[in-house]
């Protein structure tokens, strides 16, 4: 299994789910097992008691599990159906591991974030290789809110180790980003990315692929400029501008090339593509 997390920096609500989404049926459409997940902060077990008015639609998985609505997005666009394997929040991972410690199988340790909330977290990622062995499975794990949210610290570290156990190859971060356009100055702003890379780099991550969200498409002197300050090649950065649809964005991000430049960054193959999504 090879790993894809999308995770968003300066504000949440520019297209994370609709980026991990799209990622995940251009993935499909070269051939590969798709499976996604949704990390959430918040400490709710899950979005079944949440205000829909405040946190939207609660989306009912086909094994009858109440989840957060990204998962249809995941379901419709990948056309595939998850279960509630897909869906983790911190309130289920602090509460497995509590009534583990109530019932006595730290033996005694003392119960820390880490090990104990990011072995937990660990555990969760989707492990299952396709039984056929030509085949590769791609897990898009997508973690709600933004970089730098004090609660979502663990999810971060949870990367963190895990790419360090399974090889850098293996899992590749795409980090997604506003910029801001300024109408009277007709510009495009980039230091908000710039400090969104920071603070994931401060984690001890860093983005593998940039997908920006801007009112307008991005110049080669953006891509460049923000290629230079966050580490990235400029082929790796990407704009996510605004459509009139949703379901134009994996072709928009298809045009720019982003199967490509992530398949490269795993060490795939890159399939041939059908002509539906060209
Ligand atoms: P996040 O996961 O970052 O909170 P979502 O992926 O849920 O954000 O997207 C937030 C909203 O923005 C959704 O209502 C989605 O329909 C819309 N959206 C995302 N990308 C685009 C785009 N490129 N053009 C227009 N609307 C978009």
């Amino acid at each position: 299994v090879k790993y894809i997390f999308v995770v968003g920096g300066v504000i949440s609500g520019i297209g994370k789910g609709i980026t991990g989404s799209s990622i995940g049926m251009l993935m499909k459409s070269r051939g590969y097992d798709v499976f996604m997940q949704k990390l959430d902060p918040y400490l709710n077990v899950d979005p079944g008691t949440m205000n829909p008015i405040q946190h939207g639609e609660v989306y009912v998985t086909e094994d009858g599990f109440e989840t957060d609505l990204d998962l249809g997005h995941y379901e419709r666009f990948t056309d595939t159906a998850f279960d509630r394997r897909s869906s983790v929040t911190m309130g289920q991972i602090y509460s497995t591991v509590l009534a583990k410690e109530r019932h006595g199988d730290f033996q005694g340790h003392t119960v820390q974030v880490i090990p104990h909330i990011t072995n937990e977290i660990k555990s969760r990622f989707f492990r299952e290789a396709t039984p056929n062995p030509n085949k590769t499975t791609i897990c898009i794990i997508e973690i709600g809110g933004t970089i730098g949210d004090i609660e979502s610290q663990p999810f971060f570290e949870a990367i963190r180790q895990f790419k360090h156990e399974i090889g850098y190859q293996n899992a590749i971060i795409v980090c997604t980003t506003l910029v801001p356009y300024i109408k009277a100055s007709g510009e495009l702003k980039t230091k908000p990315t710039q400090q969104a890379i920071r603070t994931l780099q401060s984690v001890g991550l860093r983005a593998d692929i940039i997908a920006c969200r801007s009112e307008v498409a991005l110049d080669d002197e953006i891509r460049d400029k923000i290629s230079l300050f966050c580490d990235v090649p400029s082929n790796h950065v990407f704009d996510n501008a605004d459509v009139p649809t949703v379901y134009e964005v994996p072709l928009i991000l298809e045009k720019q090339g982003i199967a490509k430049a992530i398949l490269e960054s795993l060490g795939l193959q890159d399939n041939v593509v059908p002509n539906h999504v060209r």
